[in-house]
């Protein structure tokens, strides 16, 4: 709740309408408890001459789930004690008016004072279970963060060494969240350096290798189940799918893995005839065999939620670039963002403003789409980019022409690497381009063998 008021520049002196929040209640919006633990709260840039400063106002803050009330005055205001308490007792009603009658609790009616800003903060933090002491780890973990990042490369091994113990899980998370937020803020070289300074973390600090030992663990699984998938061949049907989950009913990271590998596998038709097959077994498998397909049915939807969520980061990250003043620089921002999820996304948007008819849209996302199609492709292998421009020719002669005039200059990738297109092309069902490719691969034999 923000109410305008006039605010005085410390710096120049103009006065300017800012809004000032006074009442932060958690439960109707979470984002201005964010901003107070932020220290974004009432924060203010001036529009004369961009003097970032933060207004002094009571603050009243509510949490209804954690029967919270806290008041804050600040000192700088150097109001009387009669003046607090009237400037608290304004923003009390203020706050009680909106509460319907019957939902009234005894805390409303005594609130806790906090002194400064930062036992305000402190106070709300400890109702979300979070202590002094977690904060001052945090704070730790980003000065180290800080001086790893001015480490000279040669003294790294013995800081990250002195300092094994603040490595954990929660240090990566917090260089993550640095690196992206500096990313999505422009500093891209300075992104890049966090990430190249958490490789080195990875492999010399104790939990990065329990972390790499753990990932290579998982890659192995996840590659041994495919194989196994794969072995079924390409026709295989649901019943040996059940037999293959039939035999991981045990092991829940074969089963995510197989679930993760085959999602389309297991849709309705798959749980319908699962279930039939439970009421036909022996009576005394049948309280397993729910439990598999509970399993199966929770894994599958945990797949979709993790895809959703890729598909809504995709889809905010094209309106990033859609909405960007300038959309060359906005498509090399997010250039090490682009994947398979991305490109789906930007497919979809142009279809959907073909279908609308919304020529200034389709024009931006065809711009975008051009462009990003130059940037994939500058950063593909060369003899893929080339079996790229043959797929990409219009006739059969066109392409014999170009295999004639550049097939010499791929000689040792260019067969292999048609097969590896193969596969992929098999795999998405894509028919026409694969009858070229076989095509192509033939006339590219004649020339190379
Ligand atoms: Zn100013």
């Amino acid at each position: 709740m923000a109410r305008q008021m006039m605010v005085r520049c410390a710096n120049c002196g103009v006065q300017f309408p800012a809004a000032v929040e006074s009442i932060v209640d958690a439960g109707r919006d979470p984002e201005a408890k964010l901003r107070l633990l932020g220290g974004a709260l009432n924060a203010v840039q001036c529009s004369n001459c961009g003097y970032q400063m933060a207004i002094g106002a009571p603050v009243l803050y509510h949490d209804a789930s954690k029967e919270l009330l806290i008041g804050f005055v600040p000192p700088e205001l150097n109001l009387s004690n009669d003046q607090q308490e009237k400037a608290l007792g304004d923003l009390m009603r203020e706050l009680t008016n909106q509460i319907p009658k019957e939902q009234f609790k005894g805390y409303l009616f005594q609130p806790r004072r906090a002194l400064t800003l930062q036992g305000l903060i402190e106070q709300v933090l400890g109702a979300d279970g979070v202590t002094p002491e977690m904060i001052e780890t945090q704070k730790a973990r980003a000065r180290l963060i800080e001086r790893l990042m001015e480490t000279p490369e040669h003294a790294l091994k013995q800081v990250i060494a002195e300092n094994d113990a603040l490595i954990d899980g929660a240090f990566f998370q917090t260089m993550n969240l640095m690196a992206q937020r500096l990313a999505g803020s422009g500093a891209v070289a300075a992104a890049e350096q966090i990430l190249m300074v958490q490789a080195r973390i990875t492999e010399e600090s104790s939990y990065g290798r329990q972390a790499m030992a753990r990932a290579q663990a998982e890659e192995a699984l996840v590659q041994e189940v495919a194989d196994e998938v794969e072995a079924l061949g390409e026709d295989a049907d649901r019943p040996e799918f059940l037999a293959l989950a039939l035999r991981y009913r045990d092991d829940e990271s074969r089963l995510r893995a197989l679930v993760g590998l085959a999602r389309p596998v297991f849709d309705y038709a798959f749980f319908q005839d699962m279930t039939a097959e439970i009421s036909r077994a022996p009576a005394a498998e049948r309280d397993g065999l729910e439990r598999l397909r509970e399993t199966l049915l929770t894994l599958a939807q945990e797949v979709d939620q993790q895809t959703q969520a890729a598909v809504r980061a995709a889809a905010q990250l094209l309106q990033q670039v859609i909405n960007a003043p300038d959309i060359d620089e906005a498509i090399q921002r997010i250039g090490p963002l682009i994947d398979s999820t991305f490109l789906s996304v930007l497919d979809a948007n142009l279809q959907q403003a073909q279908r609308n008819g919304d020529q200034a849209l389709l024009q931006r996302l065809s711009y975008v789409y051009q462009q990003v199609n130059a940037m994939i492709e500058q950063t593909m292998p060369p003899a893929l980019r080339f079996i790229n421009d043959l797929l990409a020719t219009e006739t059969d002669e066109d392409a014999s022409a170009l295999l004639d005039a550049h097939a010499r200059e791929h000689a040792d990738d260019l067969l292999p690497t048609i097969d590896a297109v193969e596969g992929v092309l098999a795999q998405r069902g894509e028919s026409d381009l694969l009858r070229k490719l076989v095509f192509l691969r033939a006339l590219a034999e004649r020339i190379l063998l």
